[in-house]
């Protein structure tokens, strides 16, 4: 060991006299002031890094090692994610294609927004949150309903970009390449077919609003939110390269599908034997023309070009959803169980149990985890801290914790 009035900082050598503080490594010591040397080339480097290396690393990711990572938290649903998949590395081929030139007589890369039709619950906010998380952007979810016409009561459109900028620490930069999940997107078609007889203010207008924003403009949006202010001061956003993401459950637009497809809603039409229609899942067949007979305004669904369903949840995707994701419902339970030293476990009856509530009663996924919730309550308030060290949960133990009352509960939150 070296000896007292002999140490010195390794990088400056400085005696350790001469500084505040010496901290000692391995074979090294380091001074305060070298700290705080290196302490700032690092903030430096990290904020540099923060612009290019983003998208650099997007071009790594193939449309394949993007569903792969999706496949991990998201079970079934392959038509949505490779639909998704080739849609955001498109958007960040884009993003690459303008950092690396700015010729002018360049093919310019359209944005590729996304629109999903799915019912409630099937996974299309999770499908966005997941490619946010693997990209490592920021990510907003906004609910479409609480937007309307700037002027009227509710929010205005450029508060979403509100939420994406407090998602990014309000670092601009980073706002500007992030995801904006647009929830309920269907509660702003426009109802009727003249939108000229009675004002629509959270409906065309609302959608009219949204255009500019998808395909991209410089927006003054107030940091902190809520209505604009003349003494609020904004910050420019630019929503060229943020991906913006629709979801909507499009209730009724099974029959719109039927419709097209030429068949009755109920029935069977010859004309159609060849191709066998699956009366189940109609989403599958969606086409633009829908959303527009849906109510959304053909310039809208221009600017989300991409669009994609989720898959109806049968029981066995319900199943496998319970168990093997990532951070599957149940993984998570063991994991609290675990954080008080208890064993839990949960055996296949009551899993298959918990599945049929949900399709019984017609929860979908979102059901599943209030069923456990409604199961596992009383463990997780009794347990911890007691002599107890082991949960096994069977069906017998899953029913009594489970009564109509409960159900009916469930139901009206789902
Ligand atoms: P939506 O946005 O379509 O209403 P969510 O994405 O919010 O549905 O999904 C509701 C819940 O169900 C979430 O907890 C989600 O993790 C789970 N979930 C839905 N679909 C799947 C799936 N295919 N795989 C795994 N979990 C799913």
């Amino acid at each position: 060991m070296a000896k007292e009035e002999t140490l010195q900082c390794s990088f400056c050598g400085r005696k350790k006299a001469e500084t505040d503080l010496l901290i000692a490594g391995l074979d090294a010591h380091i001074c305060d002031k070298c700290i705080e040397q290196a302490h700032g080339i690092v903030v430096e480097e990290v904020a540099d890094g923060k612009g290019d290396s983003l998208s650099s690393e997007m071009i790594l990711k193939k449309p394949k090692e993007i569903k792969a990572f999706i496949d991990q938290y998201m079970i079934g649903q392959t038509d949505a994610k490779r639909v998704m998949a080739v849609a955001v590395y498109n958007h960040y081929k884009r993003l690459l294609q303008k950092n690396t030139t700015e010729e002018e007589d360049e093919v310019e890369i359209e944005k590729s927004n996304i629109i999903i039709v799915g019912e409630t619950g099937t996974g299309k906010t999770l499908i966005a949150k997941t490619i946010a998380r693997m990209l490592n952007v920021p990510f907003a979810i906004v609910d479409a309903t609480v937007l309307t016409e700037a002027g009227y009561v509710g929010e205005d459109v450029e508060t979403l970009l509100t939420r994406l900028l407090q998602a990014a620490d309000y670092n601009v930069e980073k706002a500007q390449r992030g995801i904006v999940f647009i929830d309920e997107v269907d509660k702003i078609a426009r109802k009727g077919d003249n939108p000229s007889i009675t004002r629509d203010v959270s409906g065309e207008g609302v959608q009219q609003a949204l255009l500019k924003l998808l395909e991209g403009t410089v927006v003054n949006v107030p940091p902190k939110g809520g209505r604009k202010h003349p003494d609020q001061k904004f910050v420019e956003v630019d929503t060229k390269n943020i991906l913006f993401i629709a979801g909507g459950a499009f209730s009724g637009i099974d029959k719109v599908i039927s419709k097209r497809l030429n068949r009755q809603a109920v029935g069977y039409s010859a004309s159609m034997s060849e191709d066998k229609i699956d009366e189940e899942n109609l989403l599958q067949y969606i086409l633009p023309t829908d959303l527009k007979s849906f109510g959304l305004i053909p310039e809208i669904i221009g600017r989300l070009p991409v669009l994609t369903h989720m898959d109806p949840l049968d029981a066995d995707t319900l199943r496998v959803i319970l168990t093997e994701p990532k951070n599957s419902i149940i993984k998570q339970y063991k994991k609290l169980f675990e954080m008080d030293g208890i064993n839990f476990t949960i055996d296949e009856k009551s899993l298959q149990y918990i599945v049929n509530k949900a399709v019984e009663y017609k929860l979908g996924a979102r059901g599943l985890r209030s069923l456990c919730e409604a199961i596992l309550t009383d463990a997780m308030f009794e347990l911890p801290g007691s002599e107890v060290k082991e949960l096994r949960v069977t069906k017998k133990y899953a029913e009594s914790k489970i009564s109509k009352t409960t159900i009916k509960k469930l139901k009206a939150v789902s």
